[in-house]
């Protein structure tokens, strides 16, 4: 299907939260392949790449000294301590990307989410959630790119995520990923409809209406 995310909008700020394993990165990566003009917030982590992860495509990976410089700059339009490493998305980068009307997705834990709304005042929210706790572990496990202690770590801050989930305005349930990703691609085609997002759309239709 063409690809929504053109010119004459706003861009659409996608934000997409889950429990680490629950399959948010595998969901993200189907609309992204779907919908390549959706742009992706690249966070800044001083967490170390995992498997195939390359700098300045997956994160941009910074040391600490340098994310603490760039908190005092004001770099951020949010950041968080998760799992024991920082992680960070740019402002301008973003906000760049909005303002030319492109959709911008961001995978980001619960305290970004809402900083991020509160901060820029803007965000369609939606929270993963997996079918059940076995099955995150077993995803995380499977996964194959984490330590035992990471994973401990990661399942052990997740029922402390999930309960913030009704927070969010959308939430998902990753059981089957097709019908998973049909929910959140439904989410993203619908929030696409958001009247803030179409500035001046009605006036423009109306404008000579009843002389015509
Ligand atoms: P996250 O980004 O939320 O940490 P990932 O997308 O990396 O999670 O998914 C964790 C693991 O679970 C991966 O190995 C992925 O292939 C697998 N996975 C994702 N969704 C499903 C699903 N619906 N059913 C079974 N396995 C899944
Ligand atoms: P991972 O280490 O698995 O890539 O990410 C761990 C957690 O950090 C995930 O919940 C992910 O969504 C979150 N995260 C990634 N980037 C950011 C960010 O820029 N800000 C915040 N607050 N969380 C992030």
């Amino acid at each position: 299907m063409p690809d929504p995310s053109s010119s004459g909008r706003q861009g659409l700020a996608l934000i997409v939260s889950a429990p680490s394993g629950a399959g948010k990165s595998t969901l993200i990566g189907r609309l992204r392949a779907e919908f390549p003009g959706v742009g992706y917030s690249i966070s800044c982590t001083t967490r170390a790449p995992r498997g195939t992860e390359r700098d300045g495509v997956d994160y941009h990976f910074i040391d600490a000294a340098l994310f603490k410089e760039r908190i005092a700059q004001g770099y951020f339009a949010e950041w968080a301590e998760v799992h024991g490493n920082y992680y960070g998305t740019p402002r301008q980068q973003v906000l760049d990307l909005l303002a030319k009307g492109r959709d911008v997705l961001f995978d980001i834990d619960v305290q970004g989410a809402k900083q991020l709304r509160a901060n820029l005042n803007l965000g369609c929210t939606v929270f993963i959630l997996p079918p059940t706790r076995e099955e995150l572990t077993r995803r995380l496990t499977g996964r194959g790119t984490d330590t035992p202690e990471v994973i401990a770590k990661r399942l052990s801050n997740a029922s402390r995520e999930i309960a913030q989930a009704p927070w969010f305005q959308y939430l998902v349930v990753n059981d089957d990923l097709d019908a998973a990703y049909d929910e959140l691609r439904a989410v993203y085609l619908a929030a696409r409809c958001a009247p803030e997002l179409r500035p001046g759309l009605v006036e423009g239709l109306l404008r000579g209406w009843e002389e015509a």
